[in-house]
């Protein structure tokens, strides 16, 4: 979703920008005007997400599926990375940097279904990074006060799924990557922040143009063709958090969504989760109709999920790979939208729990 305040603002300035007599998708990318906003857009980034100084903010193409390239090919030097696998996502990323560095999947939850969050075991400094993945969007678990610390090797995050929905010590980590297309604008822009100490000039000479965070850092990342319009937007959903009180009022909101679904989830004996207590996601929720048999509650789960759509609540299905139910309440979800859900559930829990009639 993007907060509705924000696609009305769009709409009223798509024909004529700041009163440029053009759209944004109009406007030259090496004009002041965009630079304007591309600055801007890092300026309350940095402001609301708090970044140090030393780090740099680039905005690129590609989604965090590029990456889990970016990662290895940047920042390769003894040739071998930590990485905890913590789901479909996490498994993506070490497919990837395998393909150009030695991966030591050093803890994983694989053999319980990536219920939990591992605890990390002491690491030496021979890697080149440490990997995670902060919010496990399709399993529905999230680093809460358990992120490790690596001492001299640098600390790398995937928060796609969680970037700015919650507060966070971004000095903890030496780069942390996001699409945007989740909590902080559309698809079509990944935002890194990175350490300026992971900028390596050398590395460019061997690696595409494109895939070099030198050629984002040195040149404000506008190198070539910027994707100019997600920017734009992603500034409107910036100013958007910022009206509403930062990432402290948005932390609060979210926690009261997820506290709201998983308070509900747990005083019944209809609907499950499966997910540890210390390692819940608050922007996915996973659960199930609570059905020993396998078939029966993937039966019951698609009911769920279909029943709701008629009455406009879309988008509940599990990831393809994992199943159940997944409600995922990124920022600009409010929380009527998570009270309406928590009515639904309990007219379907009265409707099937005698019947059973899936
Ligand atoms: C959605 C998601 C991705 C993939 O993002 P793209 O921008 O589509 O490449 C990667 N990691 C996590 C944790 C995600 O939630």
């Amino acid at each position: 979703m993007l907060p509705e305040s924000v696609l009305k603002k769009a709409a009223s300035e798509m024909l004529d920008y700041n009163n440029t007599g053009q759209s944004v998708m109009e406007i030259n990318h090496r004009s002041e005007i965009y630079q304007e906003i591309n600055s801007r857009g890092e300026e309350k980034l940095r402001n609301l997400m708090r970044i140090p100084n030393d780090y740099k903010v680039l905005f690129s193409q590609g989604g965090a599926t590029l990456q889990f390239a970016m990662v290895p090919l940047n920042l390769k030097n003894k040739s071998i990375a930590a990485y905890v696998d913590t789901g479909i996502w996490s498994g993506k990323a070490i497919e990837e940097a395998e393909k150009f560095l030695k991966v030591d999947v050093i803890a994983s939850s694989k053999n319980d279904g990536y219920t939990y969050i591992p605890n990390i075991p002491e690491i030496n400094s021979d890697y080149d990074y440490l990997h995670i993945t902060l919010n496990n969007t399709a399993v529905g678990t999230a680093y809460r006060d358990n992120i490790p610390t690596s001492k001299e090797v640098p600390l790398v995050c995937d928060a796609s799924s969680c970037i700015m929905s919650e507060e966070m010590d971004v000095s903890k980590f030496k780069l942390i990557y996001a699409g945007a297309q989740k909590n902080i604008g559309p698809a079509g822009v990944t935002v890194t922040i990175i350490h300026e100490d992971l900028i390596r000039k050398d590395v460019a000479e061997n690696i595409p143009v494109m895939l070099s965070y030198d050629t984002y850092a040195s040149h404000e990342s506008i190198y070539n063709t910027p994707p100019s319009y997600s920017i734009y937007m992603m500034g409107l959903v910036l100013d958007w958090i910022d009206e509403i009180g930062g990432l402290k009022a948005i932390e609060a909101m979210n926690i009261k969504k997820a506290k709201l679904l998983y308070d509900f989830i747990d005083n019944s004996d209809f609907y499950a989760s499966a997910i540890a207590k210390d390692s819940r996601s608050i922007t996915n929720v996973v659960f199930s109709v609570a059905e020993k048999d396998k078939g029966k509650a993937e039966i019951a789960n698609q009911k769920f999920v279909d029943e709701a759509k008629k009455i406009g609540m879309v988008n509940l299905g599990g990831h393809r790979l994992v199943g159940g139910i997944r409600v995922s309440i990124y920022n600009a979800m409010p929380i009527e939208g998570v009270v309406a859900l928590v009515e639904f559930m309990k007219k379907f829990e009265l409707e099937n729990k005698v019947a059973n009639s899936w």
